[in-house]
C-alpha cells in the first residue's frame, strides 16, 4: 500500500466496501481473500483445482469427526452409542405400509403443492397441536423439510449477519452450524440439571454481551435438551417468558423430542405460555417417528410464516407431496397417538438398561444424569484427565461410535452424549463394556 502511495484508512475503507459488495470474504481461518481465487485456474487455462475450490463455499464443513460418524454411521456392524434416531425396529412400519396404502388408492396432483405446506397437513396439524396447548391456524403454520431447515431459514430470513442468537452451551449441533455459516454470532448460557440457567440468561442480556453481539434471539430446546437430555422445569418455562418480555427477546422453541417422554408428560410448551407472538416453534416427525420422512414443521406469526415460506419456495419449492400426504393421514387418522403408546415402554426398557450397564461399567470412571425422556445421557468422565478424542478414535477402530462432548460444545473436554435409541440392547451391552474398558485404559 506504501508503495502505491495509499494510506492504510483508504484500503480499509476499500476493503469494507469490497466485502459489502460480495467481493472479498472473510475465510473461514482468518484472513481475506478475492471471492473466487480458486477458480483462477480455470480462467487461465488450466485444469481446475477443485482440491483448492472446495475451501470456497461459505458454508461450513463439520469437524473430522462429525464427517467420520456421518460415514461410519452405515458401515455394516457399527455399534451407534450415539446416534439420535430410532432404531429400525422402533419405526411405524407397518402403520405407513397401511398409509401408502390408502394414498395408492387416492387420486392426486403431481404438481408441485404450496410452498408453505399442504393445506390438508397443515389443518391435521393444528388439531395435533391443540391437544400440546398450542393455538395454531393453519396459516400459522410452515411445513419444513425437516426440521434443520426451518432452523436455516431463520438464520437467512428473519436474522442480520453479524447479530447474535442466544442459545443453551452446549447445544443441538448443526443449529451451530447452520446460524455459524449464516454469519451469525451465538451467546452460550450454561445450563444445570433443569435446563437453561435463566439468572445466567439475565447476567448475560444485562451486562456480558459485547456491543457487537446485541441478540434478539434465544435458540432453546426446553425439553429433552440435545445432548444432555434435562428438563426445563415449569416454572422456569415461566421465568423464561417474563424474562423475555422484560428484555425483550424473542424464542425460538425446537419441540424435536416433546413428545418423547418416558416418565411424565413434558412441561407445556413455552409456545402454549406465549402470550404475545415473541414465540416462533419448530416441531418434526423425525425423533419419535421417522427422520427420512423429512418433515417438520414451524409455527409463528402470519408475516414471518409468508417471508420464510417465499424463500423456501426459492429454497426447494416445497417440502415432498408424498411426505405431507402421509404426514397428514398420520395425525388425522390417529396413527401417531397409537405409535406412540407403542414405542415409549420400549423406549423406556432400552432408557433404563442402559442406565443399568452404566452402573455395572461405569460407577468409578463418570457421573450421568437420568433422562425422563428424549434419548440422550450426558456422561461426564471423572477419573482423572482423558483425550475424548483418543478415546472416540480408539472406540471407532474396534468398531464403537461415541458422540464426543465437545461437538456441541466447542471447548468441553470430557463428555459424551449417549443414546439409547439406536442401538440394540446386545449391542449396547458389548458396546458399553468396551467403551468403559478403552477408556480406563486411557486415563492418564
Ligand atoms: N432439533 C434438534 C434438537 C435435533 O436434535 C434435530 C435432529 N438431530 C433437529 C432439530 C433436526 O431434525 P430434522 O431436521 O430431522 O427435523
Amino acid at each position: 500500500a506504501q508503495s502505491m502511495g495509499v494510506n492504510r484508512s483508504t484500503l480499509v475503507t476499500a476493503m469494507d466496501n469490497l466485502a459489502a459488495a460480495g467481493m472479498i470474504e472473510g475465510k473461514h481461518g482468518g484472513g481475506t481473500y478475492v471471492s473466487g481465487s480458486g477458480w483462477h485456474a480455470l480462467a487461465h487455462g488450466a485444469a481446475p483445482d477443485w482440491n483448492e475450490a472446495i475451501q470456497e463455499g461459505w458454508y461450513y464443513p463439520n469437524l473430522p469427526e462429525v464427517q467420520l460418524i456421518n460415514r461410519a454411521e452405515f458401515q455394516h456392524g457399527i455399534i451407534r452409542l450415539g446416534t439420535g434416531e430410532l432404531a429400525p425396529e422402533l419405526m411405524p412400519e407397518d402403520a405407513f405400509k397401511e398409509i401408502l396404502r390408502s394414498l395408492s388408492r387416492r387420486s392426486r396432483t403431481l404438481n408441485y403443492l404450496e410452498p408453505q405446506g399442504s393445506l390438508e397437513l397443515r389443518e391435521a396439524l393444528s388439531d395435533f397441536l391443540l391437544t400440546c396447548g398450542i393455538q395454531a391456524s393453519p396459516s400459522a403454520i410452515l411445513i419444513v423439510s425437516g426440521s434443520l431447515q426451518a432452523l436455516h431459514l431463520i438464520s437467512v430470513g428473519l436474522l442480520p449477519r453479524g447479530s447474535a442468537v442466544l442459545l443453551e452451551k452446549p447445544s443441538y449441533l448443526y443449529s451451530i452450524h447452520a446460524f455459524q455459516s449464516a454469519g451469525i454470532k451465538m451467546n452460550g448460557i450454561p445450563m444445570d440439571a433443569g435446563g437453561l440457567h435463566i439468572q445466567r440468561l439475565k447476567d448475560t442480556l444485562r451486562n456480558g454481551l459485547p456491543q457487537s453481539h446485541t441478540s434478539s434471539l434465544l435458540y432453546t430446546i426446553p425439553s429433552f435438551h440435545n445432548p444432555t437430555g434435562s428438563v426445563m422445569s415449569d416454572t422456569r418455562r415461566n421465568e423464561l417468558i417474563s424474562t423475555a418480555h422484560a428484555e425483550g427477546i424473542s424464542i425460538l422453541e425446537d419441540a424435536a423430542y416433546t413428545d418423547l417422554w418416558l416418565d411424565e408428560p413434558s412441561p407445556q410448551s413455552l409456545k402454549a405460555r406465549d402470550l404475545d407472538g415473541r414465540v416462533l416453534h419448530m416441531g418434526t416427525l423425525s425423533k419419535a417417528v421417522s427422520p427420512g420422512l423429512r418433515l417438520g414443521w414451524l409455527v409463528g406469526p402470519e408475516p414471518v410464516i409468508r417471508r420464510l415460506a417465499d424463500i423456501k419456495m426459492q429454497t426447494d419449492y416445497g417440502t415432498s407431496s408424498l411426505a405431507q400426504e402421509a404426514a397428514a393421514l398420520w395425525f388425522a387418522e390417529g396413527y401417531h397417538t397409537r405409535h406412540m403408546d407403542c414405542l415409549r415402554p420400549e423406549l423406556r426398557r432400552r432408557r433404563d438398561f442402559m442406565l443399568e450397564l452404566l452402573k455395572r461399567y461405569f460407577t468409578e470412571i463418570a457421573e450421568w444424569n437420568k433422562p425422563a425422556g428424549g434419548f440422550y445421557i450426558w456422561l461426564r468422565f471423572t477419573a482423572g484427565s482423558l483425550s475424548i478424542r483418543k478415546l472416540f478414535h480408539a472406540c471407532l477402530r474396534d468398531g464403537v461410535l461415541i458422540h464426543p462432548g465437545y461437538l456441541y460444545d466447542r471447548l468441553d473436554a470430557d463428555h459424551l452424549r449417549l443414546s439409547y435409541a439406536y442401538a440394540s440392547p446386545e449391542e449396547m451391552e458389548r458396546g458399553m463394556q468396551l467403551l468403559a474398558q478403552t477408556a480406563k485404559n486411557l486415563f492418564k
